[in-house]
């Protein structure tokens, strides 16, 4: 097989032998890959910048032909992830970042919108943005690019899109909505205001960002009231949880940055990850 491209972003590194490295990538061209970086930890080497986790590279890399791990060849470093501009919480939600990509993400499926949303994360992050709010909307955004996300605009029952001034009560399924005439029939999940629904549609991309799609999120922005953050919070961190099957290794590191605080949302950690009726 001959030698492949791909622009990559390094989830993983892990040291192997004397100066070699094994590294999880998630790649725009073909989606999360492993592979073998022989002599990537010597001083003078093919891989640029040797690696670094979360920082994106232009990769060569010849295929595996059957098991085992792909054979790097070359790294380009296309852009450093820079700690200090992200400051310890931005930091350890870009790990969040890197490991909701591990978890999620198949091996050999490539998801460019999956590649884009990744790369915008960790550039916002680094600007000093909100990283709570920035985690939230790529959460969102990466669960429904995943297709473990319903769509917050319609009843899932009558099909009626539901109205901005109207309540709507979670269905079963993940983000699936039922409307105040169609809820009595049976639905059980917690009732969303029209605050919490707008957000959440607007956090998963349906409908625009308020101030604008992308770039920096202002860290005086007023929309987002800290008990309706905490709300959504508790939402996604379950269906994150659900998922994945289990609770990412990296939330109790974002609760002590307080990520999941309660006096943000008024919301306790048992709440936080079982939330029942939210109103
Ligand atoms: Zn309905």
């Amino acid at each position: 097989m001959p030698p492949l491209q791909a622009r990559a972003i390094v989830l993983r590194r892990i040291p192997f032998s004397e100066t070699s490295l094994v590294v999880s990538l998630y790649t725009r061209e073909h989606g999360k890959l492993h592979g073998l970086a022989k002599g990537a930890r010597r001083l003078k080497s093919p891989f640029e910048g040797a690696l670094e986790i979360l920082s994106q590279y232009q990769i060569v890399f010849l295929p595996r032909a059957t098991e085992g791990l792909h054979l790097l060849t070359e790294a380009k470093l296309l852009d450093r992830f820079r700690p200090e501009l992200a400051g310890l919480p931005g930091l350890f939600a870009a790990y969040y970042v890197a490991e909701l990509l591990e978890s999620f993400t198949e091996e050999l499926g490539a998801q460019p919108e999956v590649f884009d949303l990744a790369v915008e994360t960790l550039a916002n992050l680094q600007r000093h943005g909100l990283p709570e709010v920035e985690l939230l909307r790529f959460e969102l955004r990466l669960l429904r690019y995943l297709g473990h996300l319903g769509q917050f605009e319609t009843c899932v029952h009558c099909g009626q899109v539901i109205k901005a001034d109207q309540p709507a009560r979670l269905t079963e399924v993940a983000g699936g909505l039922a409307c105040p005439r169609c809820w009595k029939v049976g639905a059980k999940g917690p009732i969303l205001t029209p605050e919490v629904r707008h957000w959440l549609q607007a956090l998963s991309g349906e409908i625009p960002w308020p101030l604008r799609d992308s770039g920096e999120i202002s860290a005086k922005h007023p929309g987002l009231h800290p008990r309706i953050y905490g709300q959504i919070r508790g939402l996604v961190s379950r269906w994150v949880c659900q998922f994945l099957g289990r609770r990412p290794r990296l939330f109790p590191y974002l609760e002590k940055f307080g990520f999941f605080s309660t006096d943000r949302g008024e919301l306790t950690r048992e709440q936080i990850e079982h939330p029942t009726e939210i109103q």
